[in-house]
């Protein structure tokens, strides 16, 4: 499949014009913050978006975070704005004009940490507000007035509710990753914000994929849009090698030692999808000897970070993630993205393996499929228009038997691992969670430096090899128990 897919971005992108920024004519305070940043060339997206916002229409591009998607939209919008900016104290004299909006808090503050960087050099005035944070120094920040407030959709309507986001001289509205703040259940939220804001405004609006939802979506808000794609939507990266391995839900947490071993990777993301289920896997592997931090949305904010941080340092070589947590973060060249769970939306799949494979690097995607899979992975294939072949994974007998390790060597330890996860989920359930607006936790700096910094595999001794190697010795493969030995299963569906 690897070879159908692989023609869609460069096909796409070879009648893009490659542009310097030089050509663009970017007023000078904007010009000096991408040339600090090192920006030569404008991305395919930023080459065809940047004109077209410069010039004051509307919108519907296609797109994946890690494309340059938001200097394509707020140099234009910022260079818009320069007119209204200004050095005067008075909040009446910094009204939100340009309002981005997000699904995760971590997406909004990368995207608000970008903001900040290019407008570096003007006297436009960017904030980010997002729930998990005590209100209180984002109420400060509000009342001093913004031109550019980047906001997920909970937190604003708090602040609009609160008063303290006043959005009625609104110019310009971004939607980003809107497809995934349909899936969020974000639409009622959204249409709330819109009807805040005045009618006359310029709207972008963001997908990676586009669902009949979205194009209702953009069809309602949208004037008169601009399409811009820059690869198929519903593509997935040219680089990225996929596999479909045909794996029984009990030797799943095997195969993912045993692929680990066979490619020699350092580090993976392993998508799950469910927050419990994601805690589950983190701990099951950290006991196994992989070593293991989880991502999902129960996580606080502070736990969420230092979960990437351990990630990015090398300290951990798995990121066992669910799909909200992983989704848009700009961490590059993730050497491989393991489907533990097959995603209940397809398009997630996109989403998914667009964690590998990023800025033309390699990336393998690994997808494992149960027989109670077979429903989802025609719904990829539906959306790819692709056939999937799934191929079996043969076993290596020394490694270890992960199953057997589970049900019997620590089962009793295991066991009560799980009475107690479910004691306490238990727990959780009856008990009332907390209020949103949590004043006890600290606040973290809306311009961590962690989302700057890109990301760089860590260098390992013989020492710091991944955990997965040291217990691999060569040997005999024996077969998982759902595939024959040496025969390849292949099993074939129809495409749809
Ligand atoms: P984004 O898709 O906006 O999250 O951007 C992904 C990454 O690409 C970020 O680290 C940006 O700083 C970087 N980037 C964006 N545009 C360019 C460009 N024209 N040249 C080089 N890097 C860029």
């Amino acid at each position: 499949m690897t070879d159908q897919t692989s023609a869609t971005i460069s096909e796409l992108t070879s009648d893009t014009p490659i542009m310097a920024f030089a050509q663009l004519q970017l007023a000078a305070p904007l010009a000096r913050a991408v040339a600090e940043m090192g920006y030569e060339t404008m991305t395919p997206i930023q080459a065809q978006a940047i004109p077209v916002v410069l010039q004051g229409r509307d919108v519907m591009g296609a797109a994946q975070t890690g494309t340059g998607k938001t200097a394509a939209f707020a140099l234009p919008l910022m260079q818009r704005m320069l007119k209204h900016e200004n050095t005067s104290t008075s909040p009446a004299r910094h009204p939100v004009r340009a309002l981005v909006l997000l699904p995760t808090r971590e997406l909004a503050d990368q995207v608000a940490d970008n903001i900040k960087q290019y407008g570096k050099y003007t006297n436009l005035r960017s904030a980010v507000v997002f729930g998990g944070m005590d209100m209180k120094p984002q109420t400060l920040e509000l009342k001093k007035g913004v031109e550019v407030l980047v906001a997920t959709p909970g937190r604003l309507l708090d602040h609009i509710e609160a008063k303290n986001a006043v959005l009625n001289q609104v110019e310009y509205v971004v939607l980003d990753e809107a497809d995934r703040m349909l899936d969020i259940g974000f639409l009622p939220d959204l249409q709330r914000i819109l009807s805040y804001l005045p009618k006359q405004r310029t709207t972008l609006l963001f997908s990676a994929t586009f669902s009949p939802e979205i194009k209702r979506l953009a069809n309602s808000y949208l004037q008169d849009p601009v399409t811009i794609e820059v690869a198929r939507s519903n593509a997935t990266a040219s680089t990225v090698e996929q596999h479909f391995y045909s794996v029984e839900g009990d030797d799943k947490r095997h195969a993912l030692h045993q692929v680990l071993k066979d490619r020699g990777l350092k580090q993976a993301f392993v998508f799950v999808n469910s927050k419990l289920g994601c805690a589950r896997l983190a701990r099951s592997l950290e006991h196994e000897g992989l070593k293991t931090t989880a991502l999902h949305g129960d996580k606080s904010q502070d736990e969420r970070l230092k979960a990437l941080e351990s990630f990015k340092s090398g300290e951990v070589d798995l990121l066992v993630c669910t799909d909200v947590a992983a989704r848009g973060l700009d961490i590059k060249d993730v050497p491989a993205v393991f489907n533990f769970d097959i995603p209940f939306h397809s398009e997630d799949y996109v989403h998914r393996i667009g964690r590998t494979g990023r800025a033309g690097a390699a990336g393998l995607a690994v997808t494992f499929v149960s027989k109670s899979d077979m429903r989802l992975v025609a719904d990829i294939e539906r959306l790819l228009k692709t056939k999937i072949e799934l191929e079996p994974l043969e076993f290596d007998e020394n490694l270890p038997d992960i199953r057997k390790q589970g049900h019997i060597n620590d089962g009793r330890r295991m066991y009560q691992q799980e009475a107690g996860d479910t004691r306490r989920e238990e727990f959780a359930a009856r008990v009332p969670r907390a209020p949103r607006n949590d004043y006890r936790r600290e606040p973290v700096k809306s311009q961590d430096p962690f989302f700057s910094k890109p990301y760089e595999p860590p260098v390992l001794t013989p020492d710091a090899a991944p955990s997965w190697e040291a217990s691999a010795r060569p040997g005999v493969r024996s077969v998982s128990s759902n595939i024959k030995t040496k025969r390849k299963v292949a099993a074939l569906f129809k495409s749809a």
